[in-house]
């Protein structure tokens, strides 16, 4: 069904659509990981006295691969390969979701990982950085097959992960359901309900308010912050949105909601224009009924390579890793990238991008909503004691405003990209806990 052999090596990038990228992007093999050592190697010059300790951001701490077979419904037995990625605890325990793709690797994972290391220490919540994955199609699945895979896979990882050690959450094709037979099949083995083991459960669950909204909140947060500086009104701007699922669908709701218009979105099923804006509410129904804005009638149906195009003023990728590249980020209108998803840009886009002077909320800090308001659910896991959605927005935007104000400071003052000043604030934190514990032995 899928290889057996571990994907060490950057797999041939492919774009949301299953594509082969172009061959620039090809040839250079630069895996999500390569790019996550190129903006390591860019932040190294700033840290002082710490770079002593950088290497250490280059190395993921510990990297579980897991075999994971099941029975499919046809009586046959598939084998799924699964990943658990901890780059870096020194702040805490690791954190981070676990995505269901046909494309995930060890090199993205890895990737993945590091930079929730980054992103945990960019808004200063008390964890250090890890990922999972599972390869695999999770359309393919039936539901009791997709329960299936998801038990056996949290409990091959079952050996690393924990409330105090590493705590799982959403990512890409993961949502509440998985979370709640993840949070299941770990408190079996452990033979007591433990439900801080993961985070985005169900609100039945343990789960928090707000935390499916929160990285879309989030997005949205900081784009009004970063808009506010450089002098653009969100209410008159044009939104050009590419993944319409929990961030770019929630951001793209919250943009509408300010006057902004939505002019394009793009997911896997196709591609859409309005000038005038599309009608957020009804095409958040269409997906939730459909499963992509495809087949919405209210638009005009564009070329998936037209997306790029667009005129507008933000632009949100908030889908899968590298889709802005040499070969089209020069095409880009907007006059800022609010980057939802994990890893959207390769630094020769940044490159590209800086040069035509758009701004980009990275990564980073950008879709950092989504882990903070998990950490308001692992603490109200521990108190047992549960706040209102008010008390947790409220929070959530404090904390990102607070991030964004410090890490746009640190740009200014060392001029030097957002991307650039995220990596120093984090890296600062991550290399002086590390400092600070010292070696063991
Ligand atoms: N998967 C999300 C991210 O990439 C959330 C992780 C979490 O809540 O732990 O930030």
């Amino acid at each position: 069904m899928n290889s057996s052999s571990a994907n060490l090596q950057p797999a041939a990038v492919s774009n949301l659509y299953g594509h082969p990228l172009p061959s620039y992007l090809q040839s250079d093999k630069l895996g999500p990981w390569g790019v996550y050592l190129q903006q390591v190697d860019r932040v190294i010059p700033y840290l002082g006295h710490l770079a002593r300790w950088a290497e250490t951001l280059k190395r993921p701490k510990r990297a579980l691969i897991v075999d994971v077979p099941i029975e499919l419904d046809n009586g046959t037995i598939a084998h799924f390969e699964g990943y658990r990625v901890q780059h870096n605890t020194s702040r805490g325990p690791g954190k981070g979701g676990v995505r269901f793709h046909q494309d995930v690797t060890l090199s993205e994972v890895m990737a993945l990982s590091a930079w929730m290391s980054v992103k945990n220490a960019a808004v200063n919540v008390p964890y250090g950085g890890a990922k999972g994955g599972i390869r695999v199609d999770p359309k393919t699945l039936s539901r009791g097959e997709l329960e299936r895979m998801t038990r056996r896979y949290t409990s091959e990882i079952g050996i690393i992960i924990g409330p105090t050690k590493d705590i799982p959450a959403p990512d890409v094709n993961t949502n509440e359901q998985i979370m709640a037979w993840m949070m299941d099949t770990y408190s079996m083995n452990e033979g007591a309900t433990a439900t801080g083991v993961v985070t985005g459960k169900p609100i039945d669950l343990g789960g928090s308010l707000g935390r499916r909204e929160a990285t879309g909140r989030g997005v949205y947060t900081v784009g009004v912050e970063a808009a506010r500086h450089i002098g653009m009104d969100v209410s008159q701007a044009r939104v050009a949105v590419q993944g319409f699922g929990n961030v770019g669908g929630i951001a793209a709701k919250l943009f509408a909601q300010a006057g902004a218009r939505v002019v394009a979105v793009q997911d896997h099923g196709g591609s859409l224009y309005q000038a005038s804006g599309l009608d957020v509410p009804a095409l958040l129904v269409h997906v939730a009924e459909h499963g992509s804005v495809a087949g919405f009638a209210k638009a005009e149906v564009i070329a998936q390579e037209a997306f790029w195009d667009v005129d507008c003023d933000i632009l949100i990728p908030a889908a899968l890793e590298q889709q802005i590249h040499a070969g089209n980020a020069h095409r880009i209108k907007a006059r800022m990238v609010i980057e939802g998803a994990n890893g959207p840009t390769t630094p020769e886009a940044d490159d590209i991008l800086q040069s035509r002077n758009i701004l980009v909320l990275p990564d980073v800090i950008a879709n950092a909503g989504g882990v903070t308001v998990s950490y308001f659910e692992w603490v109200q896991d521990f108190s047992s004691f549960f706040w209102s959605e008010d008390e947790i927005n409220a929070r959530l935007v404090r904390i990102m405003q607070d991030a964004f104000a410090g890490v746009w400071a640190v740009a200014q003052e060392k001029k030097v990209s957002l991307r650039t000043a995220t990596f120093i604030v984090a890296c600062t934190r991550i290399l002086r806990a590390r400092e600070l514990r010292g070696l063991y032995p």
